[in-house]
């Protein structure tokens, strides 16, 4: 029996061992399965890939799927070997202070180069990037680089548009020269951006030219000008002589009249004390023939001074009449510049000048006697684009014809202005909002109905417009920035359109 208790004894302690095993394993295997939800936890974040696994992991010991916890173990020592091959696996610990989204975005955003106009909008997005998920960032981020990439070459002036509107303001303000014309036409069709200063050196003579024919105006009026003093001079001279003359001529009559007196005294008193009548005949004779000479000698006196007078008579004359005609000459070329000043060389209707001077004369003919006028800002819709398919001299061609339309849509008191490249004012007077406003719209409804062709091809051209009328207190910029903000309204309201203010 003693076999039997050994056995006996044998099989409790190893029950005793197993169950003992068994308690270790169990607190082995909860230590393993806490130790993966901890790893999961800590390692979070680290990589996509290994937060899923992880994730897996977790799931399948909770779960206690041995053998699909067995496959992830295996995928887990792949991943981990992988990534420890390519990228070190941070800590926990680590991570945190590690730089992250956004400061990655904030060094790649101080690296990028933008424009004044979009600092501050990058200056104001780096400010809130720490408000904003990855997704938020990205966006605002792609919305202002696409914003700059779609527009920033159309917004930008290239020195060819630069150097064109250089001569577009030029020719407006002295008119247009044949060398002007041909700088435009090389710019238009065969510009280099490399070759900008030739472009400019060009402009720059051109601007020389005109200067020297100012300068060369100038010269010639001051000529005349000397010229007139000088002979307003010759005759002030003429004057004085004359008067010097008549004085001397005053003075030798009057010795002339003494003369004679003292001659007829002497005869009167030899009468009566002479007896000899013989004596007496030779002494009147002596007194006659002093008197004769002295009269004969002012005669001769005289007539000298007659005909210095006439002399002078024609010299002064001529000169008049030499002046009258360089008065003439002088007011004419003072008109003729007036005219030039006053009206737009290319399309004829009046000066950004004459706008000024206009507009003053209307505001003080409304302060005196409340004449009502209405004030229209006219500008052609994307013109740079007409300029851009179709070259400057249709460009030209378009704005001429604009000019033309609106002249004959308008009345003979009615002014209309070019004021810049392709703005116009249309000034009416005594007519109120109610007239003006049919009348503006059917410049505006021509104009865009109209079928410009240039070189055979179609160019669609209209017009925007900014209508208003006076008011008690404007002046010259209130009554125009009444209409130009009417003009950015018709603008942004999407084009071809007018609106009132
Ligand atoms: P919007 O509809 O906003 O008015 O656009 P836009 O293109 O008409 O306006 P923007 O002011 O941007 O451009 C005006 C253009 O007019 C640019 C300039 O080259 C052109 N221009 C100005 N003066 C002249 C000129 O005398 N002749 C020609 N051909 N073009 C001119
Ligand atoms: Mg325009
Ligand atoms: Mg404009």
């Amino acid at each position: 029996m003693a076999n039997e208790k050994d056995w006996k004894v044998k099989y409790f302690n190893s029950l005793k061992q197993l169950e003992d095993m068994e308690t270790t394993w169990y607190k082995l295997e909860k230590l393993l399965r806490k130790a993966i939800s901890r790893l999961a936890i800590s390692a979070k974040g680290i990589n996509d890939q290994l937060d899923q696994l992880l994730q897996k992991i977790q799931k399948n010991s909770r779960e206690k799927n041995d053998d699909a916890l067995d496959l992830n173990l295996e995928e887990l020592s792949t991943l981990l070997s992988k990534m420890d091959s390519t990228e070190p696996v941070q800590l926990a610990a680590e991570t945190a202070n590690a730089p992250g989204f956004h400061d990655y975005l904030l060094q790649l955003i101080n690296q990028l180069e933008f424009d004044t106009d979009y600092k501050s909008r990058i200056e104001d997005f780096k400010t809130h990037i720490t408000d904003l998920d990855s997704d938020q960032c990205l966006s605002n981020l792609a919305d202002i680089l696409n914003e700059l990439l779609l527009h920033e070459p159309s917004d930008k002036i290239s020195i060819q548009q630069l150097l064109i509107s250089l001569i577009e303001k030029i020719a407006l303000t002295h008119g247009s020269s044949q060398q002007l014309n041909a700088i435009q036409e090389k710019l238009d069709s065969t510009f280099i951006d490399e070759e900008w200063s030739t472009y400019l050196d060009e402009i720059i003579s051109e601007i020389h030219t005109i200067i020297r024919g100012i300068n060369h105006e100038k010269i010639e009026m001051e000529s005349l000008i000397v010229d007139v003093t000088r002979q307003l001079n010759e005759i002030s001279n003429v004057l004085t002589d004359e008067q010097s003359d008549t004085q001397e001529g005053r003075k030798d009559a009057q010795l002339l009249q003494n003369l004679m007196n003292e001659s007829v005294e002497n005869i009167q008193s030899q009468v009566s004390l002479e007896n000899d009548i013989n004596k007496l005949k030779h002494s009147i004779k002596d007194n006659l023939d002093s008197i004769k000479t002295g009269v004969s000698s002012f005669i001769t006196r005289d007539n000298q001074r007659y005909q210095k007078a006439e002399q002078r008579n024609n010299k002064l004359q001529q000169q008049i009449k030499s002046m009258e005609q360089e008065s003439d000459q002088l007011q004419q070329k003072l008109s003729e510049n007036r005219q030039k000043l006053m009206f737009d060389t290319l399309t004829g209707v009046r000066s950004r000048l004459s706008y000024d001077e206009v507009l003053e004369q209307e505001l003080l003919r409304w302060s005196r006697y409340q004449d009502d006028f209405s004030f229209a800002i006219l500008d052609i819709d994307h013109f740079k684009r007409v300029n851009d398919q179709f070259g400057h001299n249709a460009g030209d061609k378009a704005l001429q014809i604009v000019a033309k339309m609106m002249s004959k849509n308008i009345r003979k008191t009615d002014f209309l202005f070019r004021i810049g490249g392709e703005e116009f004012v249309l000034l009416l007077p005594k007519t109120n909002l109610q007239s003006a406003q049919p009348l503006v719209e059917k410049i505006r409804t021509s104009v865009s109905s109209s079928s410009f062709h240039f070189k055979q091809e179609k160019v669609d051209i209209s017009l925007s417009a900014g209508l208003t009328a006076i008011i008690a207190g404007d002046d010259t910029e209130s009554i125009y920035e009444r209409a130009d903000k009417a003009l950015y309204d018709a603008k942004n309201g999407g084009r071809n359109q007018l609106v009132v203010q």
